[in-house]
């Protein structure tokens, strides 16, 4: 689209031979571009919006950013208003993949392509998706907890029902724990998702199912570390934190520093710094024109139930308490006073 700008479309030095070479092409513009997050409530939230930022203002662009705190009015809203400010191309982590569809639409109709950021949004023509590879999170959490225990007494907690993440998380999880609850070995006690991913929500829901279960519990898929940390709460209550293997997904410091205490067995990093950087670059190509066809990073397709989204998506790492060092602290997602020191 266009951005204002009156820059001349060439200098008036030009002694280049190539009459082209000069030529104001969208890429010598400055291109603006709309964030809108759904929420900041876990933490990699910040990440993600500050590597998208930095990184796309180093490429030149102009970012606009909205946060809607898990409110999907709130977030239809300020999509319409960053509509509104001329944008070059939009960017949108939805809170809700269905209803988020109406977004993209309005997007097109003003001209403006979208890129669906780590969550994808249903049934509608996205440009571009951005995240990691969801099943294999979901399977990273299903194979370390079915290694540990192979046999007992199961709960299932799974993230928001609006997230189509979810859906991907749980569905790996139990390509791993289905067959051995199919086998007897395992039973699935308790199954449920967790709305908004609120970790309060997750707490609630644990003492519910600790009590329906006279406290019988040998192992917990929970799918990030926001609910897990809820859900070690409920166990701490009966004095059982520690005792049951509990799963995650983020590396939250709270989380990481549950699994050095003993209190949480795994997480999975996901580098939102990578994703964020790497949605930066791929967004200011598209907004200075670039075609999604033209975009050398696109690895995969994923289908939304319209279409086949071209798609670039990263690879989840399990972290436990041997790697958090490398993982977490040579890569500079934490210092290592962060984790290991006394505050
Ligand atoms: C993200 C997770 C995050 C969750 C809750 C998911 O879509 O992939 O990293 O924990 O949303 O915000």
């Amino acid at each position: 689209g266009c951005n204002g700008s009156n820059q001349p479309a060439s200098s008036s030095n030009n002694t280049s031979t190539n009459d082209d070479s000069d030529n104001s092409s969208n890429s010598s513009q400055k291109v603006r571009i709309g964030l809108s997050l759904a929420t900041l409530q876990e933490e990699r939230w910040q990440r993600d919006r500050d590597a998208f930022k930095k990184k796309a203002e180093s490429l030149g662009a102009e970012i606009l950013i909205q946060s809607a705190n898990g409110d999907e009015n709130l977030q239809n809203n300020q999509v319409e208003n960053l509509l509104s400010q001329d944008l070059d191309l939009l960017v949108i982590i939805p809170q809700n993949a269905d209803s988020a569809a109406a977004l993209v639409e309005d997007a097109h109709k003003a001209g403006v392509k979208v890129i669906s950021y780590d969550r994808m949004i249903m049934n509608t023509d996205v440009d571009l998706y951005i995240s990691f590879d969801n099943e294999k999170v979901g399977e990273l959490q299903g194979k370390f907890l079915t290694d540990l225990v192979p046999k007992g007494v199961y709960y299932i907690f799974s993230g928001s029902p609006t997230d189509n993440n979810a859906k991907y998380f749980k569905a790996g999880a139990m390509k791993y724990i289905q067959p051995l609850a199919d086998k007897g070995d395992i039973k699935i006690a308790y199954d449920q998702a967790i709305e908004g991913w609120k970790p309060d929500q997750a707490m609630k829901l644990m003492e519910n199912a600790l009590t329906a279960n006279n406290n019988k519990v040998d192992a917990v898929l929970a799918p990030n570390d926001g609910t897990a940390g809820g859900i070690i709460q409920a166990l701490a209550a009966q004095g059982l934190a520690g005792k049951v293997p509990v799963t995650g997904q983020d590396a939250d410091l709270a989380a990481v520093k549950r699994i050095i205490e003993g209190t949480q067995s795994m997480t999975v990093f996901k580098d939102a710094r990578k994703e964020a950087e790497k949605a930066a670059e791929l967004a200011v190509q598209m907004a200075q024109g670039k075609e999604v066809s033209e975009l050398t990073d696109v690895n995969s397709k994923v289908n939304n139930g319209k279409i086949d989204v071209p798609s670039v998506l990263l690879t989840p790492v399990t972290i436990t308490k041997d790697n958090i060092d490398k993982e977490l602290i040579e890569s500079g997602w934490f210092t290592k006073e962060q984790v290991y020191g006394s505050n």
